[in-house]
This record gives C-alpha cells, sequence and structure tokens, in this order.
C-alpha cells in the first residue's frame, strides 16, 4: 500500500518531483524509517499534528517488540507463572492435578494473537492517513530514501531501525539461536543453555526452567545483570538456584560442537557444558545499520554502530533525527516510544522544550519472581553522594506463602540521601513488582522524600505497603 485512501488529517497530499535525472520520486514531509514502537509512535503523533508522513517498514509492524520482544515473551513469562503459581493452589484448598504443558498449543496462542497486533497496527497507519512502504529503506542522499526500486525524499527523515541479536563469532556458533530463534520454537528443548547475563537471558531461562526445562545459564563474570543493585541480584540468583536454574560463571565460550548427545560450549579455559538440546545465545544487541548507507546522508555513527544524537534526537545531519535502540540509549519500547512522540510534539505542535528526559527511566525484569528498579542503585548512589547515602531494606516472606512449605521471598531498598531523605533509588523483587513499580516511579521523579512515602497511608494487606512503612 503506497497511499492511504480516506485520509482526514488537514495537509494529506503528495508532490512528485524528479530528482536524480529522471527517476520519479515522491515527496513527502516526514520519512520515518522502521515501523516498530518509536517509528510508528514518532509517524502517528506527527500524523495526527497534519503532516504528510510516510512509514517505511521492512518486516512486519510493530518491530521488535510486538514480534520477537515484549509481547511474546510477557505471554512466554505469564505461561511459566502460571507454572509457578499452580503447585500453591492445593494450600488453598483446590483439588488439581497437573498433566502437562503442551509448548505447541502456546505457541499457537502467541503467534495468533501477534498477527492481530500486527493488523491493529496498519489499521492505526491507515486510520491517520500514514503510508506505509513495506521494503527495506536506504539512504540515496540526505533528503531521498530508496525503498524498493522507488526512491521517496522528505523534509526530515527519522531513523528508528532498532537492533538485531548479536552472535559471537566462535566455531559451531550457528549452532545455536538467539531470542529470534527462541520465539521460533515449535517444542520445549528439554536441556537448555542461555549463554549472557543480560535481562533476555535470565528471563528466557526463566521460561524454560518454569515449563520444565533443565536449564543452565552461563555467564562471563561472577553473575548476572551487572548494572543492577546487588541486593536485586543477590536475591535474584538465590530465586534461580532454588528453582532448580544453574549458574556457571567465568564461561568465555569459544566453541559450540555438536555431538550425538547434543551441543556442547566449550570455553576458553578447556571447561566443556553439556550437552544441550538448545543453546540460546543472548549475549547483546547492536544497531540494525548496516544496510541503511548511512554514509550517502553523511550521517555519524559511534564505535558501535549507534547513531548517536543530541538531547533532542537529532544527528549530526540537521533535518535527520534518530531515536529508540538504534542510539544505543536505553534500549526499552517505551522509551524509544516516549521519544518519538515528544519529537513530533516539538517539530509539529511548537512545543519547544519538549523532549526526553533519559533519566529515572524504571524498568522490569520479567523473572521469578519478577524485579523492578528506578533510580541509582546504591553502587551509584555511593559513587555520587560518597557518604551522604542512607539505606533502607527489607525482605520478607509474602502473605500469598503463608500455607506454603516453599517461599518466595520479595525485597525491597530504598536508597536516600542522608539530609533531606531524597528517594535516589528505589529497587524491588518479588511477586507483584512487575506492577508495582510503575506509580513508585512517578514519585521518584517528582523528587518525593522518604518522609512523603511515610505520610502515604499503607495499602493493607499487601507486599507494596512495605514501601511505605519501612524503618
Ligand atoms: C527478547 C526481547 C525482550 C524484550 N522485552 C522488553 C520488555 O519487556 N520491555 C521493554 O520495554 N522492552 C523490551 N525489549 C526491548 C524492545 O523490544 C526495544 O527496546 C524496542 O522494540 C525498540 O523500539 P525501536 O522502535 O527502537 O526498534 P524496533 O522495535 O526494533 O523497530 C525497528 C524496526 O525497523 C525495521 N527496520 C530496520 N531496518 C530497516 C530498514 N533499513 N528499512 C525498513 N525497516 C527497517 C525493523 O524491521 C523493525 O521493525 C525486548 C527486546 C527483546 C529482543
Amino acid at each position: 500500500m503506497e497511499y492511504a485512501a480516506g485520509c482526514y488529517h488537514k495537509a494529506v497530499w503528495r508532490r512528485l518531483k524528479q530528482v536524480k535525472g529522471s527517476a520519479v520520486t515522491t515527496h513527502y514531509e516526514l520519512l520515518v524509517i522502521g515501523g516498530g514502537s518509536g517509528g510508528l509512535a514518532h509517524a502517528q503523533r506527527a500524523a495526527e499534528y497534519g503532516v504528510n508522513t510516510v512509514v517505511a517498514e521492512a518486516g512486519p509492524l510493530g518491530g521488535t517488540c510486538v514480534n520477537v520482544g515484549c509481547v511474546p515473551k510477557k505471554l512466554m513469562w505469564y505461561s511459566a507463572h502460571y507454572a509457578h503459581q499452580i503447585h500453591h493452589v492445593a494450600d488453598y484448598g483446590f483439588d488439581v492435578s497437573v498433566n502437562g504443558h503442551d509448548w505447541s498449543v502456546l505457541k499457537k496462542s502467541r503467534d495468533a494473537y501477534i498477527l492481530r497486533l500486527n493488523g491493529i497496527y496498519e489499521n492505526n497507519l491507515d486510520k491517520r492517513g500514514v503510508t506505509h512502504l513495506e521494503g527495506h529503506a536506504s539512504f540515496v542522499d540526505a533528503h531521498t530514501v530508496a525503498v524498493g526500486d522507488k526512491q521517496y525524499t522528505a523534509d526530515r527523515i527519522v531513523i528508528a531501525t532498532g537492533g538485531y541479536p548479536i552472535v559471537p563469532r566462535i566455531p559451531g556458533a550457528e549452532l545455536g539461536i538467539t531470542s529470534d530463534g527462541f520465539f521460533e520454537l515449535e517444542e520445549r528443548p528439554q536441556r537448555v543453555a542461555l549463554v549472557g547475563s543480560g535481562y533476555i537471558a535470565v528471563e528466557l531461562a526463566g521460561v524454560f526452567n518454569g515449563l520444565g526445562s533443565d536449564t543452565t545459564v552461563l555467564v562471563r563474570k561472577e553473575g548476572v545483570l551487572r548494572s543492577f543493585d546487588g541486593m536485586l541480584r543477590e536475591e535474584l540468583e538465590l530465586a534461580m538456584q532454588e528453582s532448580g536454574i544453574r549458574l556457571e560463571t567465568g564461561v568465555y565460550p569459544s566453541e559450540l560442537r555438536k555431538t550425538d548427545d547434543g551441543i556442547v560450549i566449550k570455553g576458553e579455559d578447556n571447561r566443556e557444558f553439556g550437552a544441550y538440546d538448545a543453546v540460546v545465545l543472548a549475549i547483546g544487541r547492536a544497531p540494525n545499520v548496516e544496510s541503511l548507507n548511512l554514509e550517502a546522508a553523511g550521517i555519524e555513527q559511534d564505535g558501535y554502530g549507534f547513531v548517536p544524537t543530541n538531547e533532542w534526537q537529532k544527528t549530526n545531519v540537521d533535518h535527520i533525527f534518530a531515536l529508540g535502540d538504534v542510539t544505543g540509549r536505553d534500549a526499552l519500547t517505551p522509551v524509544a516510544i516516549a521519544a518519538g512522540r515528544r519529537l513530533a510534539d516539538r517539530l509539529y505542535n511548537d512545543m519547544t522544550d519538549r523532549r526526553l528526559e533519559y533519566h529515572t527511566i524504571p524498568t522490569v525484569i520479567f523473572t521469578h519472581p519478577p524485579m523492578g528498579t528506578v533510580g541509582l542503585t546504591e553502587d551509584e548512589a555511593r559513587a555520587q553522594y560518597g557518604d551522604d547515602v542512607k539505606i533502607y531494606e527489607s525482605r520478607f516472606n509474602p502473605m500469598r506463602y503463608a500455607f506454603s512449605e516453599e517461599k518466595a521471598p520479595a525485597r525491597m531498598k530504598l536508597i536516600v540521601t542522608s539530609d533531606d531523605e531524597k528517594i535516589l533509588g528505589c529497587h524491588v523483587i518479588g511477586d507483584g513488582a512487575d506492577e508495582m513499580l510503575q506509580g513508585f516511579a512517578v514519585a521518584v521523579r517528582m523528587g518525593a522524600t522518604k518522609s512523603d512515602f511515610d505520610d502515604t497511608v499503607a495499602i493493607h494487606p499487601t507486599s507494596a505497603e512495605e514501601f511505605v512503612t519501612m524503618r
């Protein structure tokens, strides 16, 4: 579809003009490369302001988050979450027997749900009169982009091409799969290794383990999630061990090898791990820029290939902007969306100071139990404030485990300045942490102090009340 009929916004019209010899080029006010979280958010907001907008997308609409990221991941998390909860319902009087789990049923439902979402995204573009070009875009020059065999010019261009999972350059790497491959699995592998210490590795480990796979996480250093607060890391590793996930530390994989028994991972120190039925390589993500031909537009990249921007999302080229994962900053869906919408507000709705501030960005890791974090870790706070930091901490068994032998403790931490007790960081691991943190993130962003927390009446009985009753 190159032109959406029935557009109702103010300035939906196209100009045809001749560029580069005889090639016919379609002109738009705004051309967005990438129909993922950030690109769609920007394009739709701009179109709502009456901007004649086109989005080029090489794959399914919705990008990483919808197709191979947050959404299918969260559905898989729910499945593992139910698996954990089933064990506790007998304590509440239910007579339940579990007769297995069918991964293929789950995958079928998940794929159908995502297909519906793809359709909703297409409709959303249609409704706003945004043109959707299906195909791979690359720069011809600073104002011209080729998609397939056609060329398009635009007054402003936004790069929102996201990233892709890195595959290590080691022999046998092709025997492993990435997070993209995880979502293609038709059956649950029984013996799984996840290589990596980031949130994707620990989240997918939780899914496999919850649904019954024998799961091992291999990390290079001494633990997982190294940029998170020490309390969260410690409690998560305990929970992982408790649930049967093996953690192998100090592993620098040098080779993957297929044996009669499965895939074996060899480390640089010659230790061998496995055999496994599947190896998920979750060692990081790189920007989707290789075939964009950024040089043709004179766009600079950093040493890792990311497209740096200033605080207004502007690249080194005046009319070209970048947002989301391709910029290398806080690779999260709501960050890409917020940056995209704010940029449109500023460029097309006279909101001259509107931009995303990249601090106090809350995030949740969907482990079992989940964990959430906003603001500074204790190490970061001590590095910035020295001894002028005070810590409040709590560890307790949530009431839902009142009747159970097997508990999943919750743990919370508030990091405050010692003079006025301004909250610098707020961290939680435990059941419900994923739904708990959003409200506290508002408070932290507004500059709340410990006494604001203390003066807030608790909601009882909940785990969240612990945040306002800590002493
Ligand atoms: C397994 C996994 C789990 C995740 N879980 C979460 C989570 O729970 N919460 C969260 O907030 N974030 C999560 N993320 C991160 C989140 O998915 C990304 O931060 C988000 O999708 C970034 O949005 P974006 O618009 O920058 O890029 P994307 O959503 O990746 O969109 C970029 C789009 O550009 C297209 N494209 C690339 N190059 C071209 C080209 N040359 N021409 C045309 N189109 C092109 C791609 O096909 C893609 O659709 C997860 C990611 C992964 C991989």
